[in-house]
């Protein structure tokens, strides 16, 4: 099947999903969106209130900053993937519970399987304490661990992972968001080297 099937059948199983109790809160779940055929892939944390509303990734102020962030690194949103580690809002934005992590990842899973990315870009604790878990490498906080490029396997794919902050912590900290501008820099120049991205 093309991957845009693929993911389209993921994206239709996450909308009936009622494996956590966060469907009773949810207005729309957050499948993710892109380009099926990404060599990069971010993951955030999870749906904030307007990508409740919306049923989309990043279209929040977090998701403003990161279309910035995207466009200093010369990507658009098209020639990428966005997706998230919780696919359902928590209400008021809580953090994501471990049990609601470990139920919702294997949709995170196959769509990584599905879209093969050599680059994984983890946006924040979350999304890189999960990542790095299944890749094997020791995470101790995303300010010691970021803006290091890590060549790994993850589901039997070379990949190679990117931990940054989340596009949210540069909102109010010019400190991180200095940072982030780095990273998505460093991103841009290993990118270029890999001659990504191709669509
Ligand atoms: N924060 C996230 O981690 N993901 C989103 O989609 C929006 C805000």
């Amino acid at each position: 099947m093309p991957e845009r099937k693929l993911l389209d059948a993921i994206a239709a199983e996450i909308l009936v999903c009622r494996k956590c109790e966060l469907w009773k809160t949810r207005k729309n779940p957050v499948p993710g969106e892109g380009s099926p055929h990404s060599q990069i892939m971010f993951i955030g944390e999870a749906p904030g209130y307007w990508e409740d509303v919306k049923g989309k990734p990043f279209v929040g102020a977090a998701g403003k900053f990161l279309d910035t962030l995207l466009s200093e690194a010369a990507l658009s949103r098209e020639s990428v993937f966005i997706g998230n580690i919780l696919k359902c809002r928590p209400p008021k934005n809580r953090e994501p519970s471990r049990d609601e992590i470990e139920t919702c990842t294997p949709y995170l899973n196959s769509q990584i399987r599905v879209i093969q990315p050599e680059f994984i870009v983890t946006l924040g604790n979350y999304s890189t304490a999960y990542i790095f878990s299944k890749v094997g490498l020791p995470f101790n906080g995303i300010t010691r661990v970021h803006g290091k490029f890590h060549e790994t396997s993850i589901l039997d794919m070379q990949v190679t992972v990117f931990p940054t902050f989340h596009p949210a912590a540069g909102l109010y900290n010019a400190r991180y968001k200095g940072l982030l501008q780095q990273d998505f820099q460093l991103l841009r120049q290993e990118l270029v080297k890999h001659g990504c991205p191709k669509v």
